[in-house]
C-alpha cells in the first residue's frame, strides 16, 4: 500500500474501500459478483475486517485471499490482538502471507460487550503490540496500517476520553514501531479532521506519515444515526439539521449524503496541499452509494461511468 501511495503522480488521488466478510455462503457469492464490478472503480487496495477477537476468522481469511488470489487486488487483512490468542494471530499472518497478502491493518480491537472493560492478556494490550510483533516476525514483509482518530479514541461510552492530545504519543508509538500508514476513524465534521492533520503533521514523526481519511457513505438515515453513535463522531449542526429534515424520505438522505461526502473531500483537498493523497470508503459492502460520490466529485475525477453497473440490489448485501 505504501509504495502505490508514494508512487502516484501529484495530482492523483485514490480511493480504498472496506469489506466484511458476510456471513453465508449466497452472501460471500453475491459480494464476489458486487465486488468484480467495484473493481471498475479502480480502488487502489481493498481492506477486510476481522470480528472482535478472531470471530470472522475464517471468513475473513477467505475473502481476503479471494480478493488478493483471485481478483488480483492490494488487500489490506485487518488484524486485532486483544481477546485472542497468540496461535490466532500467528494463524493469521501466516495464512496471509502464503495467500500473497503484503497489508495489515494492526488494531487493538473493542473490548468485549459482556465485559465493562476487558482483562488485557500477557502478549498484546495495545495496537503497538501487534505492530512490534508482526515486525518481529516478518520484518518488512508486511505493509502495516494503524488506525487513527480524528476526535480521540473512545473506549466504552466515556466520551470524556475523547481527546486527539491523549492518543498522539501512543500514534507515534506505533509509527516509531514500524507501522507505515495510518487509517482514520470515520467522521463527517470536516474542521475537526483539519484540525487533527493540522496537529499530527506538527510532530516530527507524523509530519510525513500517510494519513487516510475513513469516510461512511450515508446511505440511510437510520444507518447514519447508528453508525455516529458507535464511532462517536460528531456531526455538524448543519448536517445533523439537513439529514434529520429528510429523514423519511430515503431518496433525499441518500442524495444529500453524496453532497456531504462530496463537501468533506473537496474541503479536504483545498485544505491540505497535497498531503492527502486518498480516501478510505467505509462502504458497508455496498456499491452504489460509493460509485455515486466518485462520479460526483471533482476531486476523485470520476475514473469510470459506473451507472450502467450500479443495480438496485444493495439491501440484500447489507442485511447479508
Ligand atoms: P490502540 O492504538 O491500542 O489504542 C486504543 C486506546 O488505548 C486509545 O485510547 C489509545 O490512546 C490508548 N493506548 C494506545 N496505546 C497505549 C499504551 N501503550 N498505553 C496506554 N494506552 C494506550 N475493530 C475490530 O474489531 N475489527 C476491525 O476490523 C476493525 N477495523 C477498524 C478499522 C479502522 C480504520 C478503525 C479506525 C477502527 C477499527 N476497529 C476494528 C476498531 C478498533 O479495534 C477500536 O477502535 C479499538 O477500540 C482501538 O483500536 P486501536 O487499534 O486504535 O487501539
Amino acid at each position: 500500500v505504501k509504495e502505490k501511495i508514494l508512487s502516484l503522480k501529484s495530482n492523483e488521488r485514490f480511493i480504498s474501500f472496506e469489506f466484511f466478510p458476510p456471513k453465508t455462503d449466497a452472501g460471500f457469492r453475491n459480494l464476489l459478483a458486487r465486488l468484480s464490478r467495484m473493481l471498475a472503480l479502480n480502488p487502489l487496495f481493498i481492506t477486510v475486517t476481522w470480528g472482535a477477537g478472531g470471530s470472522t476468522s475464517e471468513k475473513s481469511l477467505d475473502l481476503a485471499a479471494t480478493c488478493q488470489k483471485e481478483l488480483g487486488l492490494t488487500t489490506v487483512l485487518h488484524l486485532t490482538c486483544t481477546n485472542t490468542n497468540k496461535e490466532i494471530i500467528d494463524d493469521a499472518l501466516s495464512k496471509a502471507k502464503s495467500n500473497g497478502i503484503r497489508n495489515i491493518l494492526a488494531l487493538r480491537g473493542d473490548p468485549p460487550r459482556t465485559e465493562e472493560y476487558w482483562t488485557p492478556n500477557c502478549d498484546f494490550n495495545n495496537a503497538v503490540d501487534l505492530v512490534r510483533y508482526i515486525k518481529q516476525q516478518y520484518g518488512d514483509y508486511f505493509c502495516i496500517g494503524v488506525a487513527g482518530y480524528p476526535e480521540g479514541h473512545v473506549d466504552g461510552s466515556d466520551n470524556s476520553q475523547q481527546s486527539i492530545e491523549k492518543d498522539i504519543p501512543y500514534l507515534i508509538e506505533k509509527i516509531e514501531a514500524g507501522a507505515d500508514f495510518i487509517i482514520t476513524q470515520l467522521f463527517f465534521d470536516v474542521d475537526k479532521f483539519l484540525n487533527y492533520e493540522k496537529v499530527l503533521r506538527s510532530y516530527p514523526q507524523l509530519s510525513n506519515i500517510i494519513l487516510i481519511p475513513g469516510l461512511m457513505p450515508i446511505t440511510t438515515y437510520k444507518v447514519f444515526t447508528r453508525s455516529t453513535k458507535l464511532s462517536h463522531a460528531s456531526v455538524p449542526d448543519d448536517i445533523a439539521t439537513k439529514l434529520h429534515d429528510a429523514s423519511v424520505d430515503d431518496d433525499k438522505v441518500k442524495s444529500l449524503g453524496i453532497d456531504i461526502i462530496d463537501d468533506i473531500i473537496t474541503n479536504i483537498n483545498n485544505h491540505t496541499d497535497n498531503r492527502i493523497r486518498g480516501y478510505h470508503f467505509y462502504c458497508l459492502n455496498l456499491e452504489k452509494a460509493v460509485a455515486s460520490i466518485i462520479n460526483k466529485s471533482n476531486v476523485l475525477l470520476p475514473i469510470m461511468d459506473l451507472h450502467e453497473s450500479v443495480d438496485n440490489n444493495d439491501d440484500a448485501i447489507a442485511s447479508d
